[in-house]
């Protein structure tokens, strides 16, 4: 789990806050259980998504933090 207060956008550059998380994996080195975890914020999150779309990749996108850990102490 990653702490709310560090989390920064995936995408190379961008030290934006991140308000998304993209869970993916890769099917031909990910067991069907792994997921890599992917942050992005609201202008990169699409950029990110499609760049795992392209490549048939299995994904889903979830708001970061979810709404159940935003008090979590983690
Ligand atoms: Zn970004």
């Amino acid at each position: 789990m990653i702490p709310a207060g560090e989390a920064r956008c995936s995408r190379a550059g961008c030290v934006a806050d991140a308000n998304w998380q993209i869970l993916w994996r890769n099917p031909r080195i990910h067991t069907a259980d792994r997921r890599k975890t992917w942050l992005a914020c609201d202008e990169h999150v699409g950029y990110l998504r499609d760049f795992l779309t392209a490549r048939d990749f299995p994904l889903e996108v979830l708001r970061f933090p979810l709404p159940a850990e935003a008090g979590a102490i983690v």
